[in-house]
């Protein structure tokens, strides 16, 4: 398939919906703590990197206060979210990027900015890929770009949606675009509990999965 129709994807995102529920919308949150929270996500679950943003917030209650601070000292917090110097490195360079542009740490001026140019923005930065800069804009802002993260991604696959081999980067420059901005919010989510309840990384459990009409892989593995 590899280009649904909008009509299938509103189509599986109420079935995840009924299954899932409907995830309220996002609460607006500054645009750099969901950044700092995203980049700390990158190779990790979401419950370490929500613990390492924690201690990270606790042991430095302002941005700026991470932004002159040593390396060891930012990677000490967030230790438990992985890769602590490199995204430690990571981290405050952005902090010294978002200083020389807005005058302190801050993302907050690229709410006056068309979503399309924020989103092109932080694309341009080192250590900010596809995934974390929608992120930053759904979760910050309520901006409507679809994340493709790997569980969505695999299931992408799988469905038919993706192309083979093609990168989660390349797919969601493509599948953003066909999502309707009333479902961004809802189907992202969904499809993440979607991946880690059913369709597992392993061995996904088609006979439980809503969306199983819409599925290339499962309707292949049936005709063999
Ligand atoms: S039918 Fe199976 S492989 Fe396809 S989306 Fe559902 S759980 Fe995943």
């Amino acid at each position: 398939m590899s280009r649904p129709s909008r009509g299938t994807i509103s189509a599986a995102a109420a079935a995840l919906a009924r299954r899932y529920g409907r995830p309220r919308r996002a609460r607006r949150r500054p645009l750099l703590d969901v950044l700092v929270e995203t980049v700390l996500s990158q190779n990790t679950n979401d419950r370490n990197s929500h613990r390492a943003y924690l201690a990270l917030r606790r042991r430095f209650p302002r941005w700026d206060l991470v932004m002159d601070a040593p390396v060891r000292a930012v990677a000490a917090p967030i230790a438990s979210g992985g890769l602590a110097n490199i995204k430690a490195v990571r981290i405050k360079a952005l902090l010294s990027e978002f200083a020389r542009r807005f005058g302190r740490p801050t993302l907050e001026p690229l709410r006056r900015l068309p979503a399309e140019d924020a989103y092109r923005y932080l694309l341009s930065l080192a250590g900010v890929g596809p995934k974390t800069a929608a992120c930053t804009l759904l979760f910050g802002q309520g901006t409507p770009i679809f994340p493709v993260d790997t569980h969505i991604a695999r299931i992408s696959q799988r469905l038919g949606w993706a192309r083979p081999g093609e990168t989660p980067a390349a797919f969601q420059e493509r599948f953003r675009r066909l999502v309707p901005d009333r479902l961004v919010l809802s189907l992202h989510l969904n499809l993440i509990a979607h991946g880690r309840a059913v369709c597992h990384p392993g061995r996904p459990a088609c006979p439980a999965c809503p969306i199983q009409r819409h599925c290339t892989w499962h309707h292949s593995k049936e005709r063999s």
